[in-house]
């Protein structure tokens, strides 16, 4: 029976598999224990592909998921979940900045009985500064909006209980946030820190364009306040609006003068021009993602699936 899956994502990842896969056997073999490495190929244009099927060739417990195409890092994540048939699972980005070695704190926690252990990133090393300040702020922002307690500097390195897995696969949601989703579920949870390490070699996966709908993402599936902010802000302008119409019109009666104002009137249309269509855009995010989820398409398609079948005759 195999104990321990690792999932991991590959997007482009030709120059960090290798040593990658080096890496996780490693560590996964000092565990004494039966383990699978479920590679996902996220509809990679490099070699990725080719190396993990040389890879596969001298290793039997290294099992591939090809993508029709790139279906997102989240959507990665959950088709290796969906596969794995490790007790225990572990999700690992392909590039080492997730150190392998905190696998076996997290299976020692595993051991202690808890269900979920993530990891925390106390330091990150080798990221920009705009990436460091934008995540800090990020996590804080969407903690500030939900009412879940999604754990703050954690990303989706983890290991989860097969059970947290298997309840997992009953959300069928479409635009995922995969560590907001664990922590909706609940379980028994823990954290091990770690220092997050510059990526082993290329460069991220994750352009501000990505990193822009992550945001949207996790936002819309754990929080409906930025569709109330449209309310709040109607009543506090009205509110605002109506008292200065009071003074205006005492303004008029008493004093009897009034200054002709083109320029304030022209800010103002203007002001209010853009929170509405600032307001139509947050709607538009949300209703969007209604639309994802009513067309009803499967969540990902995969090309080819690879050692899965040949492990299990053994
Ligand atoms: N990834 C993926 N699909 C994508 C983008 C990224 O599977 O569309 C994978 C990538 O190969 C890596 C992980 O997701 O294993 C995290 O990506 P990356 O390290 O580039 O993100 P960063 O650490 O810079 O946030
Ligand atoms: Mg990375």
């Amino acid at each position: 029976m195999i104990k321990y899956s690792i999932v991991v994502p590959l997007y482009n990842e030709e120059l960090v598999i290798a040593e990658t896969h080096k890496r996780l056997s490693e560590v996964m073999k000092s565990t004494g224990d039966e383990y699978e490495i479920v590679f996902v190929n996220d509809g990679s244009r490099d070699k990725t592909e080719i190396l993990a099927k040389e890879i596969m060739k001298n290793d039997p417990n290294v099992c591939l998921i090809n993508f029709a195409r790139n279906f997102g890092h989240q959507t990665a994540i959950t088709a290796g979940m969906d596969n794995a048939r490790g007790q225990a699972i572990v999700v690992i980005d392909a590039d080492l900045q997730d150190p392998p070695a905190v696998i076996l704190d997290m299976i020692a926690k595993w051991k202690e009985g808890y269900d979920v252990v993530y990891g925390k990133r106390s330091v990150r090393e080798g990221e920009t500064a705009f990436k460091k300040v934008t995540a800090k702020v990020f996590y804080r922002f969407l903690s500030s909006l939900t009412s879940i307690d999604i754990p703050t500097d954690t990303g989706d390195f983890r290991l989860i209980d097969r059970k947290v897995c298997d309840a997992m696969k009953s959300i069928k949601e479409k635009n995922r946030y995969v560590r907001g989703l664990i922590s909706w579920l609940g379980f028994k949870q823990t954290a091990v820190t770690y220092v997050r390490k510059e990526r082993f070699a290329g460069e991220t996966k994750y352009p501000l364009k990505k990193m822009l709908k992550f945001a949207a993402d996790a936002i819309t599936s754990f929080s409906d306040k930025p569709l109330k902010l449209a309310g709040y802000m109607g009543y506090s302008i009205s509110g605002i609006s109506f008292l200065y119409l009071l003074y205006v019109i005492i303004r008029k009666l008493a004093v009897g003068d009034f200054d002709s104002g083109w320029a304030s009137i022209v800010a103002i249309s203007l002001f209010f021009n853009g929170i509405v269509l600032i307001v139509l855009g947050i709607m538009g995010e949300y209703i969007g993602r209604i639309y994802d989820e009513c067309k009803n398409r499967p969540l990902y398609v995969i090309a080819e699936k690879l050692g899965f079948d040949e492990k299990e005759e053994k």
